[in-house]
Formats: C-alpha cells, structure tokens, sequence
C-alpha cells in the first residue's frame, strides 16, 4: 500500500520541467493513432493486433523524431496521444526518470 501515489501528485504539473532539458524520452513510448491527424504514413506502423501506431526505428525512438534536435518533425500533424501528453506531467517525470 504505502507504494501508491496521492492522485495530487499525479495530476500535478512540475512548472520547472521542459523538453529543451530531456531527450525526446517520451518518444520511445508506444503511441497508438486513435484519431487521423496527418501523420505521413511512412511513420506508421501496423502492430500484431491491427492497431496503427507511430513506426519505432531500431535506437527506440519515433521514426518522425528528428535525431539532431530531438524534436518532432511532424510537430504540426502528431498524433492525438503526443498532443496530450503534457509536459511536466507525472507521467512525462517517469519518462525523464527513466
Ligand atoms: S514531454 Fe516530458 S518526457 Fe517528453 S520530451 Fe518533454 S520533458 Fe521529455
Ligand atoms: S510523433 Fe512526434 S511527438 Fe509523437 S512520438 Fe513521434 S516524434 Fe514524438
């Protein structure tokens, strides 16, 4: 039990945390495309199950992620779940930890 988080700390934003200090770490997640937003389809993958999700290449990261700048080359047509994973979030303060 005592390992469970207080949901005000999960829903908390961090205010001192920012992309320009973090390696795209979100990026190496599994992003599911729920939603037809643009994204060309050479970055789209198939998986086992007939889900469409962004393609990974083989250092784990995004095919859309720009390896020089870390950035989204796609910024303007990413996917649902990239637009709503926020920065600061408990869930980006995992993948920075990680
Ligand atoms: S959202 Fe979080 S994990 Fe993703 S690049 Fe920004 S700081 Fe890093
Ligand atoms: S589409 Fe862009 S924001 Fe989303 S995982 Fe790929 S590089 Fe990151």
């Amino acid at each position: 039990m005592s390992d469970l988080i207080p949901i005000e700390d999960i829903s908390e934003i961090n205010p001192d945390v920012t992309c320009s200090t973090c390696r795209a770490n979100c990026c190496k997640l599994e992003v599911m495309l729920i939603t037809e937003t643009g994204v060309p389809e050479r970055y789209i993958k198939t998986d086992k199950w007939g889900s469409e999700v962004m393609l990974r290449l083989d250092d784990g990261w995004c095919a859309a992620l720009d390896r020089d700048t870390h950035m989204c080359s796609i910024y303007e047509v990413r996917p649902l779940i990239c637009r709503e994973f926020e920065m600061g979030s408990f869930e980006c303060q995992e993948e920075r930890n990680d």
